[in-house]
């Protein structure tokens, strides 16, 4: 039988109701001629619960318990999955991530997959199961720990089942009906795709998009994984969804496919940082370890003697960098006259493979916004994105303003 990955994200999964409509789905590809594994994600708001049970119990947790709480969200709705298939009569039943086992690194917390050897869920497959339910997000390591993948990381577990299994397709199902040109919250002429190209979801995940984790994005890329974003609310007749494809299949395409954002970044400069082979390395080395997520870095022109550093990292990390950056200084590493932080930054990302062959999407960008009258911070580019952090109070209208200029609303 050919076998179809399922998941279902938090809100699909948040009551006994939306479990057993989710089923629904499952058992009409059953009827269809799939065997099905589901990856489920904890109930809606359940992570979140069990993570404030670790932070309050203990500020400075060890990370391997930290695992043990957060992952069981997973358990609870991979067997009430498998008990309401049961009740439809479709043969299933759930599996942990170690009974699997999905092996990971042992980054507690942010673990990586290693391995899924489909030996055990296909044996029950040849004995008449239908369904295997997987509890996403967690894994076992490599000493006998259980680990999750970080947060969002269901998306992860079900692409790399898909990968292991050989799986027809992924099928993503959430609370919106696909991938949409920018957060349909910001504005309502958002639309959704029909189609996106991996490397476009892939920096639109990692520039802030939220409906795929970035690490599922890269497997399904690597593995050639089809993959499909939909949604869990809409009548079953009616979910073409979003597919994710290789850029080879995408037709006709807007030079830009989407305006993603960050909405809680924050930008530090160090003033007067000697001007010398090592500086860079002696500023982010520090900033490396005490895993600050530092994004943009932008080094000024030096007047010869001393440069200007600036660089912009998540705002919650910004205590963390500053005391990275004041005891390097302490220990005599790094020199700099003042560090200063403005943690009322946003960022604004436009991303399309288009840009790779159209000339002037990025000034189009920045005429967009000086029109509006919004100040540009800091600027970075790549292949396929033009990024700028911009003062937070613009973020809505910055997004407004460029979806409307690339003409986002209309298909190409
Ligand atoms: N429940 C986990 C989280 O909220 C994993 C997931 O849902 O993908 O991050
Ligand atoms: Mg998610």
């Amino acid at each position: 039988m050919p076998i179809l990955v399922m998941k279902f994200g938090g809100t699909s999964v948040a009551t006994l109701d939306r479990i057993r409509r989710a089923a629904k789905r499952v058992g009409r590809e059953v009827a269809n001629g799939h065997d099905v594994i589901v990856i489920v994600s904890a109930m809606s708001g359940e992570t979140n619960k069990l993570v404030g049970f670790v932070e309050e119990t203990a500020p400075l947790y060890d990370a391997r318990e930290y695992d043990a709480v957060v992952s069981s969200g997973e358990n609870v709705t991979a067997g009430l999955m498998a008990l309401t298939l049961q009740e439809m009569d479709i043969p299933a039943r759930s599996w942990q991530g170690w009974q699997v086992p999905l092996r990971t690194t042992s980054a507690h917390a942010a673990a990586r997959i290693e391995e899924i050897p489909s030996a055990n869920i296909m044996r029950k497959f040849e004995e008449g199961m239908k369904v295997a339910v997987v509890a996403g997000f967690q894994g076992i390591s490599p000493e006998g720990r259980i680990t999750t993948l970080g947060r969002g990381g269901s998306d992860t577990t079900a692409v790399a089942f898909a990968a292991a299994f050989g799986a027809v397709r992924c099928d993503i199902y959430t609370d919106v009906d696909g991938v949409y040109t920018t957060d349909p919250r910001i504005t309502s002429k958002a639309r959704k795709l029909d189609r996106i190209a991996f490397e476009e979801m892939l920096e639109l995940a990692s520039l802030g998009a939220k409906v795929l984790q970035t690490r599922s994005v890269e497997l399904a890329m690597r593995y050639k994984v089809k993959l499909r974003v939909l949604s869990s609310f809409e009548e079953m007749s009616d979910e073409a969804g979003t597919l994710v494809v290789p850029e080879e299949d995408i037709v006709e395409s807007n030079v830009v496919a989407g305006v993603a954002y960050s909405r809680d970044e924050a930008k530090l400069t160090l003033t007067q940082v000697a001007d010398r082979p090592g500086i860079a390395a002696a500023i982010f080395g520090p900033l490396a370890e005490a895993s600050v997520n530092v994004d943009m870095i932008v080094q000024n022109i030096s007047d010869g003697g001393t440069t200007d550093m600036t660089f912009s990292c998540p705002v919650n990390e910004v205590k963390r960098a500053e005391k990275a950056l004041n005891d390097a200084k302490a220990a005599g590493q790094i020199d700099f006259t003042q560090l200063v932080a403005d943690t009322n930054v946003c960022k604004v990302s436009i991303v399309g493979i288009g840009m790779r062959s159209h000339a002037g999407v990025a000034a189009k960008m920045f005429q967009t916004l000086r029109d509006e009258g919004i100040n540009i911070k800091v600027i970075t580019t790549s292949e396929i994105k033009v990024s700028v952090l911009v003062d937070r109070k613009y973020l809505e209208l910055a997004v407004q303003a460029l979806h409307d200029a690339f003409g986002l609303d209309r298909a190409a």
